[in-house]
């Protein structure tokens, strides 16, 4: 129960898709969406939540799509995790300007542009009020940043994982389709999964809910959202073990 006017959460993971990166570009960083996101970022930081970021590649390279091309399947991963680490660093680059400070951390060992992830080190930037972004998803290929995230959640111990996207929750159906999609509140991951919702992949949601990790899905550019989830306002969709 947080105390009236504090975080509901002392620490959390933020997933961020590539994808929403390209604001209306097809490809690539928009910087006037990377300085949204980084502001809002920031904000969370100064309310005084400990804050790691995943961050995904989808605006730039795709191993599945790259395979789907004729290319190697794992040097293909290989590029998409790269392309995390070029995302991770415009990031950092956006969120030091709003004045906080902020550390990559690639699971691929590039340690002339970013610090190699170390737990250890990890937790204690988050100690200090340092930002985290975790680069090159898991540093496997065949996984998505979806499990990067959850896998990096569970191991520094965040209280709460976000994924944050272009929809304001998990759906029923594709809300962009039908008009009477109906948003979920809350829901099971065991339901996630056996409604193949599409909230993630299904690695990331078992992990979440073989650690009781529990996830709110939102939509990132809905403007002031995240602080008012990480506030206690049940913004997006709750996905969680077990509804009380
Ligand atoms: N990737 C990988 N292992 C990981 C995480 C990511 O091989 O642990 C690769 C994979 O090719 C993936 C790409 O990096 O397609 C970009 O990540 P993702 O598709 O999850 O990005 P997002 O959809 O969040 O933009």
């Amino acid at each position: 129960m947080n105390q009236e006017g504090q975080p509901a959460y002392r620490r959390i993971l933020l997933k961020l898709s590539g994808e929403a990166f390209m604001g209306a570009q097809e490809y690539g960083v928009d910087p006037a969406v990377l300085d949204q996101v980084a502001q809002e970022v920031a904000e969370l930081s100064t309310l005084g939540v400990e804050v790691g970021i995943v961050i995904g590649g989808g605006n730039i390279f795709r191993g599945a799509g790259l395979a789907k091309g004729g290319m190697d399947r794992v040097t293909g991963d290989h590029m998409g995790m790269l392309a995390t680490v070029i995302n991770a660093l415009a990031l950092q680059d956006a969120i030091e300007r709003t004045g906080r400070f902020c550390r990559v951390m690639s699971a691929i060992r590039i340690n002339q542009v970013c610090e190699d992830y170390i737990r250890r080190r990890a937790v204690r930037h988050l100690e200090k009020g340092r930002i985290v972004v975790f680069a090159a998803g898991t540093g496997n290929p065949f996984f998505t940043t979806d499990s990067a995230a959850a896998l990096r959640a569970i191991e520094i111990n965040a209280e709460l994982m976000i994924k944050a996207t272009k929809v304001d929750g998990v759906y029923d159906a594709d809300p962009m389709q039908r008009s009477d999609a109906r948003r979920f509140e809350r829901l099971t991951f065991d339901e996630a999964l056996e409604r193949r919702l599409g909230v993630m992949d299904t690695t990331a949601l078992v992990m979440c809910r073989d650690n009781q990790l529990p996830l709110r899905v939102m939509n990132m550019f809905a403007k002031g959202d995240l602080q008012r989830l990480v506030m206690g306002e049940p913004v997006g969709t709750l996905v969680e073990g077990a509804i009380q």
